[in-house]
């Protein structure tokens, strides 16, 4: 079977990471980025010659974006079997000086656009009785953190959903997972200190940041059409 995949935020970080990694399978591939335009012209000539894909320009906390995602995809490729909602924004400050506004911004862009994802992708995978859904929530999806509250609120919304949605829709072929990382390498960390680097460092058993790259490679296998996991949110921290 002809597998083709929707990764949103794929122009850089831990979505250009799986889109690479799910080329290689073989897989067709909608590449869906926002402001990085340069960024995504770059995967494309890594891209070109070893898959099929296209990419689109949408911000995913919109809804009639979402929407246009899905109608190119389907024009393109007739059929979605694979959804990689990974992309997301950080949020840092006191509780007390958060507001409505920026409320709305990470909610919808780090949940309302996983919902309207799975919404628009459910339909069809039902139909055609198969489908992989994999959304990136955070270990502060898992356990919370101080000066993050909306971040985690909105990656704890993404496990919930993901644990009821499996319950709902594995009878139907289709297994949605998450996946929580602990600290990764990307550009979401990159205003860290050298000395804020270190005492992090220090809390990781292994001694590191995590690569794009790790955490593709467990995004990529929960992809497997030979899979029995459903409903779980995995860490991806090293035991951080
Ligand atoms: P990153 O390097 O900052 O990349 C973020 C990606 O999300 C970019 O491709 C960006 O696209 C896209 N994006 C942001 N807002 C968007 C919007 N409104 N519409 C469409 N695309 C949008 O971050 P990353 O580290 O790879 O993070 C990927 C996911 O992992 C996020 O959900 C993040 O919360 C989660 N995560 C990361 C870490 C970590 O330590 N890095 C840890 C736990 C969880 P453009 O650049 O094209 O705008």
């Amino acid at each position: 079977m002809k597998r083709t995949a929707i990764i949103t935020g794929a122009s850089r970080g831990i979505g250009r990471a799986v889109a690479i990694n799910l080329a290689n399978k073989g897989f067709s591939l909608v590449l869906v980025y926002n402001r990085s335009y340069d960024k995504i012209k770059e995967l494309e000539q890594e891209l070109n010659g070893k898959c099929d894909f296209i990419s689109v320009c949408a911000d995913v906390s919109k809804p009639s974006d979402v929407q246009k995602v899905f109608n190119l995809a389907k024009e393109k490729f007739g059929f979605v079997d694979t959804l990689i909602n990974n992309a997301g924004i950080s949020h840092i400050g006191f509780f007390d000086t958060e507001t409505q506004e920026t409320y709305d911004k990470i909610m919808d862009t780090n949940f309302r656009s996983v919902f309207t994802a799975c919404l628009l992708a459910s339909k069809d995978m039902i139909a055609n009785k198969f489908g992989r859904i994999v959304n990136v929530s955070s270990v502060w999806g898992q356990k919370g953190a101080s000066m993050e509250v909306l971040y985690s609120a909105s990656k704890h919304a993404v496990v919930g959903l993901t644990r009821s949605l499996n319950a709902e829709l594995a009878p139907s072929g289709i297994l949605v997972n998450a996946v929580c990382p602990g600290v990764i390498d990307t550009d979401m960390n990159r205003h860290f200190s050298a000395e804020d680097k270190r005492l992090i460092e220090e809390d990781i058993p292994l001694g590191r940041f995590g690569k794009a790259e790790e955490v593709a490679s467990v995004i990529s296998m929960l992809t497997e059409e030979n899979l029995y996991i459903g409903g779980e949110d995995i860490s991806i921290t090293a035991g951080y």
